[in-house]
């Protein structure tokens, strides 16, 4: 058993955190990395170092990839029921240590209680999907032609598959993936973020004592850009999965596509709520608002960071409400509360983003979160609220990741949907009004892939799949990564065309037996 980070009684009063170490997870086994190199894992909270990560290089990624290959032959063998029953088995090990996952969560993200929980539920639901794809995956059969002629196609897995993954998510991201890409018979190599990668290490415990085999599952450790490139460029993986943010993703895409690999990249977001304040209820529409663009610290692709405002009467009766009901938030990782964010450098990003805003280009703060911060105790930002005269600026068009939403008022429907389908990212988008031809209106007209109305993180859960608008910043590569785009992208369809000898052509030398050659007779 790995330990979680302890407290050691060092006084009465005094406890200390004993940080553990995260070594790779190879054929089975945990195993240090040939660098004999590891960095800090700080706790968002309060900057205290929780464990040490391996830093892998290049003949980790040999030994990990081979091992991988080598329980490929095995693995794929298997039935897909026999492989989604190891899959149940670790659904099951899953809600049973929930808890225990989630502490990990807060430890090592800064997310409350209740969105750790959710990260573990949300993860679990991409397990539970898994499960059920012997009943999704079975190939389709028709006769083609006169003569016999049959077509049918048979899934086969690709081989060893790679996911590279960011630190909002620890358990819910690795999941989009992992139990997907495992039923459709791949085995799979992790690359989990530096910044958290207690949660899957624990992980791998559960799914060994579930029964996944040695090999099947490898988690390589590692910080270093030119290891996690040549992993994926090595000649033994098949295919990539990348979740980050918009540069690394396009870099990861470009790699797969020059080597012919198949790839799913999905980057940064910008998203946009529009909200209808003549029509919108204004109570539900706040609140859905500040979970939005708060929750989880503004530390998710799908959370809002622009609010475009239409209507003469109600706008500011809503944006009243907004700032009441974000300036009511305490900072905390218990329930209701919100955390940090990640870390100094995320920190600093946003500062700049507000400062540049108000100092520079004549943005109004209504509600300024760096109140929260306290030198060296952790990356504290509460919600910030700009309403900014311009939607050049900066902080209206580029990714922040932080809990701040941008305001603007808008003249006119076009213009609010100008504004949206203008930003480079293609993510998310949400209209807020009570009036169904209205929203149709909008929703016709984003330019993103993931809609919602009258909800702001509208995350399309399984069978429909997760991953932004082809052609901007939000993706890039082929295919989605969750629920039936996962299917798709873990698995090769092969197509077989059969012609059988009709009746009249079997050789009349040959006798024809008439027993039941299945032996079922007097066995149902
Ligand atoms: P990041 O891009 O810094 O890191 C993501 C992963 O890439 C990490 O595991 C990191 O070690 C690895 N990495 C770093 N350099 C690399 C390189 N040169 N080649 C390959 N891999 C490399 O992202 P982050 O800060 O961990 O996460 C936040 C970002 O993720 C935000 O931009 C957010 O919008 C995005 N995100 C997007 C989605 C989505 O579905 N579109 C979901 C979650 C997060």
């Amino acid at each position: 058993m790995t330990p979680n980070p302890k407290k050691m009684k060092v006084t009465e009063e005094h406890e200390e955190i004993v940080p553990i170490t995260i070594d790779n997870y190879i054929n089975g086994v945990f195993v240090k990395p040939h660098s004999n190199e590891y960095i800090p894992v700080l706790n968002p909270t309060n900057g205290a170092t929780i464990a040490h990560v391996a830093v892998s290089n290049n003949t980790d990624v040999e030994t990990a990839v081979a091992s991988a290959q080598a329980a490929f032959s095995a693995w794929s063998a298997l039935t897909i029921k026999a492989r989604a029953a190891i899959l149940m088995q670790f659904h099951s090990l899953v809600r049973q240590h929930a808890q225990e996952l989630a502490q990990l969560i807060v430890q090592e993200n800064g997310k409350n209680i209740t969105e750790a929980l959710a990260d573990v539920a949300k993860g679990n639901e991409t397990v539970e999907y898994a499960c059920s794809l012997p009943q999704l995956a079975a190939g389709r059969v028709l006769p083609v032609s006169s003569g016999h002629v049959v077509c049918h196609d048979r899934r086969k897995p690709l081989g060893v598959v790679v996911s590279i993954v960011p630190f909002n998510f620890p358990f819910m991201v690795p999941c989009w993936t992992l139990p997907i890409a495992l039923v459709m018979g791949n085995t799979f190599i992790l690359k989990p973020s530096e910044k958290v990668p207690m949660t899957m290490h624990r992980v791998t415990e559960l799914l060994q004592q579930a029964g996944v085999p040695p090999g099947v599952v490898t988690m390589l450790q590692t910080n270093k850009p030119e290891v996690i490139q040549s992993l994926i460029q090595h000649p033994m993986v098949q295919a990539v999965t990348f979740v980050g943010s918009s540069p690394i993703a396009k870099t990861v895409a470009s790699k797969c596509r020059a080597l012919h690999k198949r790839c799913t990249a999905l980057g940064g977001a910008k998203n946009h709520l529009v909200a209808l304040t003549d029509t919108c209820h204004l109570e539900s529409t706040a609140t859905d608002i500040v979970v939005s663009f708060a929750g989880c610290a503004g530390q998710r692709c799908m959370a809002a960071s622009v609010l475009l405002l239409i209507g003469e009467n109600k706008s500011q009766d809503l944006l009243d409400l907004i700032v009441k009901k974000a300036a009511a938030i305490q900072p905390g990782t218990d329930p209701g509360q919100m955390g940090p964010v990640i870390d100094q450098r995320s920190y600093q990003k946003i500062q700049k983003y507000i400062q540049e805003a108000t100092e520079q280009c004549g943005a109004t703060l209504l509600l300024d979160g760096r109140t929260w911060n306290q030198p060296g105790g952790g990356q504290w930002i509460g919600p910030t609220i700009v309403l900014h005269q311009s939607c050049n600026d900066a902080m209206m068009k580029e990714e922040v990741f932080g809990p701040c939403l941008s305001v603007y008022k808008c003249a006119s429907w076009e213009e609010a949907i100008r504004i949206e389908n203008a930003n480079p990212f293609g993510n998310a988008a949400c209209v807020y009004t009570a009036n169904g031809g209205h929203a149709e209106w909008f929703l016709e007209r984003f330019r993103a892939s993931m809609l919602g109305c009258n909800i702001g993180i509208p995350v399309p859960r399984e069978p429909f799949s997760f991953g932004g608008l082809y052609g901007t910043l939000s993706k890039y590569g082929d295919m989605d990564i969750t629920g039936d785009g996962g299917m798709e992208f873990f698995s090769n369809r092969i197509k077989v065309t059969t012609r059988w000898p009709a009746v009249e052509d079997v050789p009349t030398t040959t006798t024809t037996t008439t027993h039941d050659m299945a032996h079922f007779s007097g066995r149902m």
